[in-house]
């Protein structure tokens, strides 16, 4: 079984539709994979056509934007009911703070390169999910670099001199949220080290309090060291790991099925949801 539990589309920061990414997926010779886009729920029915009767089976879920010790914190909610209103007050509200972030960083970018939020919006589509990728297209459009790598380590990197945080929850409450919605909460990524500082083992324990199920362990972004320390948090706390590729079309490397989650664990988390797998 080849699970994928964490992939973007353009309704986020990815760059195909919903419609591609199931293509895709089907290429690259997945059983299941979940779809999670930022703050959004958007893709979800496109991406349930696209599915059925394919052989592919589609878990849907959001990746949810929260902040704490000043560090942005990435939580997946899988299988919950997009229609809960505690759940879709948090998404709305994520979605305009990312606007006011972005136009405040289009702003600052706006002073030393030709970028405008104009540009920006161009690049992002729709304003309500644009993110720091669609800034790092306006400025390969422009021809200040080349790719959107070379654009997050010179002028887009957290802490950075263009860089607005967004005003989105602290993830301890999210996984409150997220649960109350009858979703799976999974923290994204927590050792991804080149994004910046990452959380405290402290704040993370905390989360599991609240109901986090597991912690992604096998990530692009995480190095050997990273993977075996995200394990041996999990097992400490008796939590589960995952496994994915945070795919995000051609805008970056990650390939789908580059890292995989077990079948159990998938079969655990399917368990706690409160939707159906889509076949
Ligand atoms: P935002 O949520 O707008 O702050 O943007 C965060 C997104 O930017 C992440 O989900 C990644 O897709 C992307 N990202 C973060 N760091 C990097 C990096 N160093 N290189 C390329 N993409 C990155
Ligand atoms: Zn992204
Ligand atoms: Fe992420
Ligand atoms: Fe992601």
């Amino acid at each position: 079984m080849r699970i994928d539990l964490h992939t973007h589309t353009a309704l986020s920061d990815g760059a195909d539709t919903p419609t591609e990414l199931i293509d895709a997926a089907l290429r690259a010779g997945l059983d299941v994979v979940a779809l999670t886009d930022h703050d959004t729920t958007a893709g979800w029915a496109e991406a349930a056509v696209a599915v059925r009767g394919s052989g592919l089976a589609l878990v849907r879920g959001t990746e949810v934007s929260t902040r704490a010790e000043g560090i942005s914190v990435h939580v997946l909610s899988y299988l919950h009911d997009p229609d809960d209103p505690g759940m879709a007050a948090m998404l709305a509200s994520s979605r305009s703070a990312r606007q006011l972030r972005a136009r405040a960083m289009a702003e600052l970018l706006g002073r030393d390169f030709p970028i405008t939020w104009a540009d920006v919006v161009a690049q992002a589509g729709d304003p309500d999910t644009v993110g720091r990728p669609h800034m790092a297209d306006a400025l390969v459009a422009a021809g200040v670099v080349t790719d959107r790598t070379e654009a997050f380590d010179r002028f887009l990197y957290s802490d950075g001199p263009y860089h607005v945080p967004i005003e989105v929850p602290d993830p301890r409450i999210a996984v409150g949220i997220i649960r109350a919605a009858g979703g799976v909460p999974v923290m994204a990524h927590p050792r991804a080290v080149k994004r910046g500082r990452s959380l405290s083992a402290e704040v993370i324990e905390e989360m599991v309090e609240e109901g986090l199920f597991a912690l992604e362990a096998d990530h692009r972004d995480h190095d050997d060291a990273a993977r075996r320390e995200v394990r041996s948090l999990a097992e400490r706390w008796g939590i589960h790991v995952t496994g994915s590729s945070d795919y995000h079309g051609s805008g970056k490397l990650n390939r789908l099925g580059e890292n995989l989650t077990a079948p159990d664990v998938f079969d655990a988390l399917v368990a706690e949801g409160c939707l159906e797998v889509i076949r």
